[in-house]
């Protein structure tokens, strides 16, 4: 199923191999966690939740505000996801530096949170200069969180330092 889904995408067969990701089972049972910045629920497993919860009110206490951008997203959210940039124009070479294929998300697993904090734009490298991160690499260790995609990881995947994951 996945094979015919990254087809209809044009991603290739090799697209594992080459990057050396694996693919992520989707979470069975979610909880909801609250909503993001725009409104939409998110949830995460009973597990991440409960560790997200308490790591966002310790954040709290130190006066730093963490705020879920996105949890949980299933293979058919990723899949549209890459739908509709390629729809817009985009290179599917382009949108696989930003977004991995269907199956291969993090967040599948309902373990991985985006997060921002307020005065800076989601989702950019900016989220590095903020107290937040400089927060989360210090305390996000503590609560079972780490950043999955450091800068130069060896799966050619963006630097993302909003993206933690319960490991
Ligand atoms: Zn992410």
């Amino acid at each position: 199923m996945l094979r015919e889904l990254h087809k209809e995408l044009g991603i290739h067969a090799d697209y594992a191999r080459e990057t050396g990701l694996q693919t992520f089972a989707e979470a069975s049972e979610l909880v909801e966690v609250g909503p993001n910045l725009v409104g939409h629920m998110q949830r995460l497993t009973p597990d991440a939740g409960k560790h997200w919860r308490e790591m966002a009110v310790s954040a709290a206490e130190d006066n730093i505000l963490i705020l879920i951008v996105s949890g949980f997203r299933g293979v058919d959210y990723q899949a549209d996801l890459i739908r509709k940039k390629i729809a817009a124009g985009q290179q599917i070479g382009d949108i696989l530096e930003v977004n991995t294929a269907p199956g291969f998300s993090e967040h599948h697993t309902g373990k991985a949170v985006d997060i921002a904090t307020p005065g800076s734009r989601p989702l950019t490298e900016d989220f590095e200069k903020t107290e937040a991160f400089q927060w989360l690499r210090a305390e996000a260790a503590g609560f079972g969180f780490s950043m999955t995609y450091p800068r130069d990881n060896p799966w050619r995947i963006s630097y993302e330092p909003w993206h933690w994951s319960l490991k």
